[in-house]
């Protein structure tokens, strides 16, 4: 039961060793931090560069290789928007948005999903590092790719949410899934991860996990009972929090949950959505997580060595979600990091400690034991489900095209990498897929009242 797996935690500053065997991928886009949504807003891209420069100034750059993805196009963004949606998002501006109130108020824009300077910019930055990522996990280019300006996981299919408008989480997962049988999607944001539950919730290739505050809290769905339906059933889990939950908690919690899930569906990708604003002291979340508390769900996660892709999220007290990301980044490289923070740009912001650790506060955890083992319990009962059924996991998936050595292989990926660098898919690639384009997503009912888009 989780109350008795509440073993005290890993000091990841201290267990590190200096050296780790994985190659992480590093994906940034420096133009990412000059986005802003609007004055007051408490989503700020700026968060992102704090971050960077913070991994940056701690020497990490060194220990891994960094990208700047090729943004989304429009058309990469259907292959699970529609098509009419994303035509307005390129469309609209904070100019012309007065003349659009009957699409904004249809694609739900405004309020806390601001039109602003650059929106489709923005979306194509954060959605082209996720599907970079997942392309290089793919080919085999990284064990590890990391894309802060990713995890925004309440975009609808034709609907933009909570600060969220183009689902990255979502394209990155339909990009593994075209050579991963099964994905396993994990999402430590203080929010239900909605958008990508909702996106699979009717298929067994993708198993979504959501730890998140519920209760009178954005955005309300993410109840225990819900489950997925058709052959989706039993591959969507949600575990509702109550606000307080301490670190322990939390590891007890999160290692049953997630060490069953590995046993039981058995994975052959990781997205995990790192959201900060289940740290303590968040300017919208209720929980108690430190940064160690937090790293400790990244650092369990890579324990199964399995592709990952580390994707940002939420996270509105922003000099702590630099210092968590900047830390997690840390622990995927295994670097030990001093905890003082080192000079940088943004200094001034981690006062007056200046130093890296989020740490939690002394608020109440209305998470008893009891109740975390009831629903622990419940949990675990259904994952059981999952075991030994009849499912994509009986079906044998050839794991690299048939007919080519692995020196070929390797050459073809090579010459994929020199040739094709403005390309994320090649027809060397595309032959290597275990499943078609959109094979989930068949918008063609949908496209009828507004044709094709042309941008
Ligand atoms: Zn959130």
């Amino acid at each position: 039961m989780a109350s008795k797996s509440f073993a005290p935690l890993d000091d990841p500053l201290r267990s590190s060793t200096g050296r780790s065997k994985k190659r992480v991928a590093y994906i940034y886009d420096s133009d990412i931090g000059n986005f802003a949504y609007e004055t007051g807003h408490c989503m700020k891209p700026h968060r992102i560069r704090m971050a960077h420069s913070l991994i940056t100034n701690y020497g990490l750059y060194k220990k891994m290789e960094l990208y700047r993805a090729k943004p989304a196009t429009a058309a990469e963004m259907t292959q699970f928007h529609t098509d009419d949606y994303i035509k307005f998002l390129h469309l609209v501006t904070p100019e012309n948005a007065s003349t659009f109130k009957k699409e904004q108020d249809h694609f739900n824009l405004g309020g806390d999903c601001p039109i602003f300077d650059g929106l489709s910019d923005f979306c194509g930055i954060s959605a082209g590092g996720s599907m970079e990522g997942a392309a290089r996990l793919n080919r085999k280019k990284c064990d590890i790719a990391i894309n802060w300006a990713g995890g925004l996981h309440h975009a609808k299919k034709s609907e933009a949410s909570g600060f969220c408008y183009v689902n990255d989480i979502v394209l990155g997962i339909l990009e593994l899934l075209r050579f991963h049988p099964r994905v396993l999607y994990i999402d430590i944001d203080v929010h239900h991860g909605d958008g990508v539950e909702e996106a699979f919730f009717t298929t067994d290739r993708v198993m979504t996990v959501s730890f998140h505050q519920y209760g009178e809290f954005f955005p309300g769905t993410g109840e225990l009972r819900d489950i997925g339906v058709g052959k989706g059933k039993h591959y969507a889990v949600n575990y509702p929090l109550r606000p307080g939950i301490s670190d322990e908690s939390y590891k007890g919690i999160f290692e049953s949950v997630i060490g069953k899930v590995m046993e039981y569906y058995r994975p052959d990708a990781v997205v995990l959505q790192c959201g900060a604003d289940s740290l303590s002291g968040d300017r919208l979340g209720g929980l108690n997580l430190s940064s160690r508390g937090h790293a400790n769900c990244v650092k369990f996660v890579q324990s199964f060595n399995l592709p990952t892709l580390v994707l940002g999220g939420g996270g509105y007290t922003i000099k702590n979600v630099a210092r968590a990301w900047a830390f997690e980044t840390g622990v995927l490289l295994d670097v030990p990091m001093d905890p003082a923070l080192p000079f940088n740009e943004y200094y001034g912001y981690y006062g007056p400690d200046f130093m890296l650790e989020v740490k939690a506060s002394n608020a109440p955890n209305l998470n008893t034991d009891d109740y975390l083992n009831k629903i622990t319990t419940s949990i675990l009962e259904n994952l059981k489900k999952v075991a030994f059924v009849p499912s994509v996991q009986m079906t044998e998936v050839p794991r690299k095209s048939l007919g080519i050595s692995d020196e070929e292989e390797a050459r073809e990926n090579d010459r994929d990498d020199d040739e094709h660098k403005d390309v994320r898919q090649t027809q060397h690639r595309m032959d290597k897929m275990v499943s078609k384009n959109n094979e989930y997503y068949d918008d063609s009912e949908e496209d009828e009242d507004y044709g094709q888009p042309h941008f």
